[in-house]
């Protein structure tokens, strides 16, 4: 069925509503740019990937002038990141020496993430977002991609627009339609992901917890702990073969903390969800009429938490090259490539140091070589020195590169 999306051409037309797809296209409305974000689900009240707001983000709503309402909606802050090596604890990054207004983690569920950013977005007269609208194709025209295709539950939908941005994540129907070439990068890993209580008096919010042969990240979302349960690559039909008390136990004696709620919480295999980790990047972002961002563009693990940070910071670097030219309707495919240039080498160097920390720190601990649990010896350095803890929450928080909010708001 035709809406108002259909009728009127698009000047852009966003394919996904996850942290790069809300933020590009309240970004583009905010310049004035009639903008559709087409998201496949009904909402966001899902448990999504990533609930770790960095300090690159907290800058990018700052000067959005949006930060104290942004920081109305429930999180946790995190000043200090550590974990537990055995009964080691280490502390690898204190965020307290960054500016003031950003010298944390926000640890926000990220459907309140994204639901904050609607808000915003519904209050820009260009902005429009489609829920339950899965794109399934692109429509080609003579000057390359001229929109997309899908389906909703009202029917099958066409939206041309000038420019399509594939924001649809690490299985993205946008750069499979585009053929776009990807290289693997390599990921040994993923994660088993579920819930469990939180006592509220417990006062440590460590997020690694490790024990030889077996890892657990704690999200503390207040009154329950988000867990992921990390797993060697295609483990998990093997590991649900087994009786759910083996997995508790083996989650337990990763993360003590966890002993009083699991069985309660987690009383089946079906509280426990599989999350595929990948990653991988594009060789090439975008071809005329169409350009890909965020994990569309490149897959990030879940180490460090910088995933949905990174992808906000490629909308904002989108914004800021091509909201102008859009308006003038003047991108030209060197434009949509400037994108690429401007944030493949963050990409990259991030994916360098996620694969590292996968290859000689989980890797040794899941297949068991680190029997002995020995902290590795950067992380003990780190431990010691609060000036490399400070160094690494700036490296961690602000990412490489980070990006201002340049474009334009009308
Ligand atoms: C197990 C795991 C845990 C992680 N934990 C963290 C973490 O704690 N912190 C962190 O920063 N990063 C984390 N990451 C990485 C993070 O999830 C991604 O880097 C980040 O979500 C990328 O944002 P995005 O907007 O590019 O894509 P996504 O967040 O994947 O959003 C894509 C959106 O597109 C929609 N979509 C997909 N296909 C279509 C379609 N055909 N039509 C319409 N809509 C579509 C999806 O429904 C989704 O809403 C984790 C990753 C994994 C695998």
């Amino acid at each position: 069925m035709a809406d108002k999306a259909d009728d009127a051409r698009m000047q852009c037309c966003i394919v996904g509503g996850g942290p790069a797809g809300m933020m590009l296209g309240y970004l583009l409305a905010r310049a004035g740019l009639r903008t559709v974000v087409l998201e496949k689900h009904a909402d966001f009240l899902r448990d999504f990937r990533g609930d770790t707001v960095h300090p690159s983000t907290l800058r990018v709503m700052d000067e959005l002038g949006l930060l104290d309402e942004f920081l109305r909606r429930p999180h946790q802050k995190l000043e200090v990141i550590g974990g537990w090596f055995g009964d080691r604890h280490v502390q690898l990054g204190d965020f307290r020496g960054l500016p003031k207004r950003y010298a944390f983690i926000a640890m926000m569920p990220q459907w309140e993430f994204l639901d904050f950013l609607a808000d915003e977005a519904r209050k820009l007269p260009d902005f429009m977002l489609r829920t339950r609208a899965n794109v399934t194709g692109l429509i080609e025209g003579e000057g390359g991609v001229a929109g997309v295709r899908g389906s909703s539950s009202d029917g099958d939908f066409a939206i041309r627009a000038d420019l399509v941005v594939g924001c649809d994540g690490r299985h993205s129907t946008v750069r499979d339609a585009a053929k776009l070439p990807v290289e693997d990068v390599g990921a040994p890993i993923d994660v088993l992901w579920f819930r469990v209580r939180r006592d509220p008096a417990e006062i440590d919010s460590s997020l690694a917890r490790i024990a030889p042969g077996h890892f657990v990240v704690t999200i503390d979302r207040g009154d329950y702990w988000q867990c992921a349960f990390v797993i060697a690559k295609g483990g998990a039909d093997a590991l649900r073969r087994r009786p759910i008390e083996e997995f508790r136990a083996q989650v337990v004696h990763a993360g003590p903390v966890l002993a009083a709620h699991i069985d309660e919480d987690v009383r089946s295999w079906d509280d426990v969800k599989l999350l595929t980790v990948a990653v991988d990047r594009l060789t090439q972002w975008s071809k005329p009429g169409l350009l890909c961002i965020g994990d569309a563009a490149h897959a990030m693990s879940p180490i460090g938490g910088v995933g949905i940070n990174l992808a906000i910071q490629d909308a904002v670097a989108a914004a800021n090259l091509l909201a102008i030219k859009l308006r003038a309707g003047t991108v030209t495919a060197a434009d949509l490539d400037a994108v690429r240039e401007r944030r493949l080498w963050p990409a990259k160097a991030t994916q360098v140091a996620q694969v590292g920390i996968q290859n000689n720190v989980l890797v040794p601990v899941l297949g068991g070589a680190n029997a002995e649990l020995e902290v590795p010896l950067p992380m003990r350095i780190v431990t010691r020195v609060p000036a490399l803890q400070r160094l690494m929450a700036r490296l961690l928080g602000m990412g490489v590169r980070p990006e201002h909010v340049r474009s334009p708001a009308l």
